[in-house]
């Protein structure tokens, strides 16, 4: 479907158009494999003839219209769905990153990708620099090296919610020869596309606002299609030289502008597996075709709570980047002018005790490890996800000990003020 069409279009309509006499919706292909008629026919898809369907570890029709609905949405060329956030940040990175290399990754991103980055990536003999995303373009371009492949970062961080200045990653990325990868979870399409300020790759874990009803886990691979691996062709052996497991065909000859998510399905998912499963992949697509609805209505409901906490004097502090004082404002507001996602995070005057009585006397804002779905729910990451860290551990990991993370559903805002207001007065 058309790249003219506006993202709310998008959303409802992109990746499925069924023929005369096809379901109007999208069908769950709940098939391990399919059918051909002759062995010719078999055949001649293994000697990459004729391209079809032939086991779903490898592609899915499912799956596939999901991904380019996803990918239509940020305006790259194609995309892949993986299982969780996790596999596709890991696939992103894996693509072009082997042994003996190294990447450069901004230090304000989620806790998961931060121990897969720092700890099982070194495993594979695969190294990273984690910078801090403030500095200066030149401090950033010390951390690179010969051997650096890419750069990471995340549009809106989970759960520190700083703002990432693409424009100045873009810059400093390509000025080294490698592309930028952004993880954009937070804000979604609907409110940014990184593309458009030059990342190369976007990353996702739809489980959060893509899935948006915390039904399924799952992941989202995007390429811009804009990155020239030949430019750099040394770089990038694994795009620009034949790969023996693949026909001893070159992605970059072959595929061009598709390169690396050609080999990204045709190699990483065909060895490791990660596949979304095609239910889990409709009821992504359920929830996509609202997105556009609900992020403004998260959006503007966060702005009215984070305001109200802003104003209340039992609160110590407030971090969300739609308030005008907060240090991330400017750059939201360039990058996202419609608003930047649901999730909020305040202190309590008072400490631990305090934020423990108050989430405990919350009853529309439920405690659970997720964020960024139709419910608001609340999380003290010093007590939850990050309770085996000292105090000195999380200052480092950018959570500060009274860190309350909220993150805004979209029920009626007025309802959920009510409920905050009962439970900072217990
Ligand atoms: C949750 C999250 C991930 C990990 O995704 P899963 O789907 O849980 O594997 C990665 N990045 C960000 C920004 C996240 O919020």
């Amino acid at each position: 479907m058309s790249k003219a069409f506006s993202p709310g279009t998008l959303c409802v309509q992109a990746g499925w158009s069924p023929k005369k006499g096809e379901p109007r919706v999208l069908p769950i292909y709940q098939s391990t494999t399919f059918k051909y008629e002759t062995s010719e026919q078999m055949a001649r898809l293994f000697d990459l003839e004729e391209s079809g369907y032939f086991y779903t570890r490898l592609q899915n029709p499912t799956n596939d219209a999901v991904a380019a609905k996803i990918a239509a949405l940020e305006g790259g060329v194609a995309a892949m769905l993986t299982s969780s956030g996790q596999s596709a940040n890991f696939y992103a990175i894996f693509n072009i990153c082997q042994a003996g290399d190294h990447f450069v990754c901004s230090s304000a991103i989620y806790g998961g990708t931060f121990n897969l980055f720092s700890v099982t990536m070194k495993k594979l003999g695969i190294d990273v620099t984690f910078v801090n995303p403030d500095d200066s373009e030149e401090a950033i371009a010390a951390a690179f090296r010969p051997n650096t492949k890419a750069l990471f970062g995340e549009t809106i961080s989970n759960p520190s919610l700083e703002v990432l200045d693409i424009e100045k990653f873009a810059r400093i990325a390509h000025s080294h020869g490698v592309p930028l990868i952004v993880d954009n979870t937070f804000p979604t399409p609907i409110n940014c596309r990184p593309f458009e300020w030059g990342a190369d790759i976007v990353v996702h874990s739809t489980t959060k606002y893509m899935d948006g009803h915390a039904t399924s886990v799952g992941g989202a691979i995007v390429d811009s299609g804009k990155f020239d691996w030949t430019a750099n062709a040394d770089k990038f052996p694994g795009l620009c030289t034949p790969d023996e497991s693949y026909h001893g065909l070159t992605y970059t000859q072959s595929f061009g502008a598709l390169a690396y998510i050609t080999k990204a399905t045709a190699q990483l998912m065909r060895d490791l597996g990660s596949i979304q499963s095609p239910m889990n992949a409709f009821l992504l697509n359920l929830g996509l075709e609202t997105l556009h609805l609900r992020m403004p209505q998260h959006c503007q409901n966060a702005q009215r709570i984070a305001e109200y906490l802003s104003g209340h004097k039992k609160v110590a502090w407030v971090n969300y980047c739609g308030l005008p004082g907060n240090k991330f404002y400017k750059l939201a507001q360039k990058y996202m002018p419609n608003g930047s996602c649901g999730v909020i995070s305040f202190g309590l005057k008072g400490g631990h005790e305090v934020s423990i009585r108050f989430m405990d006397a919350l009853k529309l804002a439920a405690i659970v490890t997720h964020v960024a779905d139709a419910r608001t729910c609340v999380l003290h990451p010093a007590s939850h996800t990050h309770r085996q860290l000292s105090d000195e551990q999380l200052i480092e990991a950018g959570v500060r000990p009274d860190l309350i993370r909220f993150s805004v559903g979209i029920e009626n805002v007025d309802d959920l003020i009510a409920d905050i207001k009962q439970a900072l007065e217990v």
